[in-house]
């Protein structure tokens, strides 16, 4: 068997502290799941949660101690940036209870939700889908896997975002509106998951935008950090 054409290349994540790499399905990503930041995009209240996908190929692989490169992308004026945890599912299902949802995660890993903020908006008013403001490519950094046995109480963990040295983003993971157990529950009642598969878990407070040039360095507590360069 041959391809008629040639096949896209396998999309994967370093795993931390090793060689191994995470082999990506697909990057679901949860929309306003920190209460300040629901707040700051003009919405209040505990609403279900509500999901939207980036192709798996968006992702900009950031190797540990390393920056990686976004380049600045077309049609916006308005790049915001927003950090956010990310759950990497080691292994699939559907109605996965909140109760078991811990026995499907692989590990975690610090990524970036950029999001042409203007098109979004644009999209918004007019009731379009948001893949235009969300799924463009590169639109997803991501730094390397940390596997589950080694990351900790993420529930505890501060999350954070510096711009040129300069803190945009910091909260708490246990701000999270739907917690990463009812995230999953919710998630796998609509889609089938896949191991492989990743969840960008929502941004909290402080989105905003960065221009060409900007050094971008996110964390999560236990996980490392992330560094990123618009170029
Ligand atoms: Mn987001």
């Amino acid at each position: 068997m041959s391809y008629v054409i040639p096949a896209a290349p396998p999309v994967s994540v370093p795993v931390l502290g090793t060689s191994d790499r995470f082999p990506v399905h697909r990057i679901y990503c949860v929309g306003r799941n920190y209460e300040e930041h629901a707040k700051e995009m003009g919405f209040t209240g505990r609403e279900p949660p509500f999901f939207f996908l980036k192709p798996a190929d968006a992702l900009v692989v950031v190797n540990a101690g390393e920056t990686g490169t976004m380049p600045y992308p077309s049609l916006t004026q308005n790049l915001h940036h927003e950090i956010e945890l990310v759950v990497a599912i080691g292994t699939g299902g559907r109605n996965i209870t909140a109760a078991d949802a811990h026995k499907h995660i692989y590990g975690y890993a610090v990524g970036l939700d950029m999001t042409r903020r203007d098109l979004q908006n644009e999209m918004k008013k007019q009731g379009r889908p948001w893949c235009i403001g969300k799924g463009f490519d590169h639109s997803a950094p991501i730094g390397p896997i940390t596997p589950v046995a080694q990351a900790g109480d993420l529930e505890q963990a501060a999350i954070w975002l510096k711009v040129n040295g300069q803190e945009r983003q910091s909260s708490q993971i246990s701000k999270l509106i739907w917690n990463i157990a009812e995230t999953i529950e919710h998630l796998s009642a609509a889609w089938e998951l896949s191991p492989g598969d990743l969840i960008y878990t929502g941004t909290p407070e402080g989105v905003s935008a960065v221009v060409k040039g900007d050094l971008l360095e996110g964390g999560v507590g236990g996980l490392g950090q992330l560094s990123l360069r618009i170029a």
